[in-house]
C-alpha cells in the first residue's frame, strides 16, 4: 500500500484584498505580456492567467487567479450574493471548464493556469503583484502542509484537453505530422 506524504514547503501566496482593487486591470494587461510569444510582444488580456470580475455599478471589482483544468463540469456550484447582488453560479470559479470560454486560450482553446510567472532566473515577485499599484495584490512567502501527489504537468493537461475536444486520433495524426515537418 502507497501511504501519502506530508511535506513541509515554502511556498509563493498572493494575497488579494478585494476593497483595494479599482478595476484597472493592469494585471491582466501584464500577465498576457509576460506569457507572450516572444515575451513581452503583445498584450491581450482574454490571454490573462487572471481575470478581473468587475461590476462597476456596484463599485465590486475582483481578481480571479486561473486554476486548474477540468474536462466536466461540476456539480457544486456556489451562488454568491455581495452587497445584495447575486451572481452566477460560475462567476468566481477559477476552473478552466468546458461550460465557459474563461481561461482558455482564444487562439489554440488550451487551457490558462496561473504559474506564478514561472521564469528563469526566477522573479522576485510575480507581475501582476509589481504591477498592482494599489496594494490589491501582494505577494507573501508561507509555509504549507502538503501532501505528495502525482499531477499531470502543463503539456499532459494542454494534450487532455485537446485529446477532448479534437479526439485521439485527429491530434495523433496533427502529432506525427509536425514531428515528421520537424525532422
Ligand atoms: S492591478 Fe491591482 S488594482 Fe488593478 S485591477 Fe489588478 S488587482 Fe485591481
Ligand atoms: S466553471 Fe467552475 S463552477 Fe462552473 S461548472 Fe465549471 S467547474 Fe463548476
Ligand atoms: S502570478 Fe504571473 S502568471 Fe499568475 S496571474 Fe499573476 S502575472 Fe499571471
Amino acid at each position: 500500500m502507497v501511504e501519502d506524504v506530508i511535506e513541509k514547503k515554502t511556498v509563493k501566496v498572493i494575497k488579494v484584498d478585494v476593497d483595494k482593487c479599482i478595476g484597472c486591470r493592469a494585471c491582466e494587461l501584464v500577465c498576457s505580456a509576460f506569457h507572450a510569444e516572444p515575451k513581452y510582444s503583445s498584450t491581450n488580456p482574454a490571454k490573462a492567467r487572471i481575470r478581473l470580475i468587475m461590476d462597476e455599478f456596484n463599485d465590486i471589482y475582483i481578481p480571479l487567479y486561473a486554476g486548474e483544468y477540468t474536462d466536466a463540469e461540476c456539480n457544486g456550484r456556489n451562488v454568491y450574493t455581495i452587497d445584495g447582488k447575486t451572481y452566477d453560479e460560475c462567476t468566481f470559479c477559477r476552473a478552466s471548464c468546458p461550460s465557459r470560454d474563461f481561461f482558455k486560450d482564444p487562439d489554440s482553446g488550451l487551457p490558462l493556469k496561473c504559474d506564478m510567472c514561472l521564469d528563469d532566473p526566477p522573479l522576485e515577485e510575480p507581475l501582476c503583484v509589481q504591477a498592482c499599484r494599489c496594494d490589491a495584490l501582494t505577494y507573501e512567502e508561507v509555509e504549507q502542509e502538503e501532501e505528495k501527489e502525482e499531477s499531470p504537468d502543463e503539456m499532459e493537461t494542454g494534450l487532455q484537453s485537446l485529446v477532448k475536444k479534437h479526439g485521439t486520433k485527429k491530434v495523433m495524426e496533427s502529432l506525427a505530422r509536425i514531428s515528421k515537418e520537424a525532422d
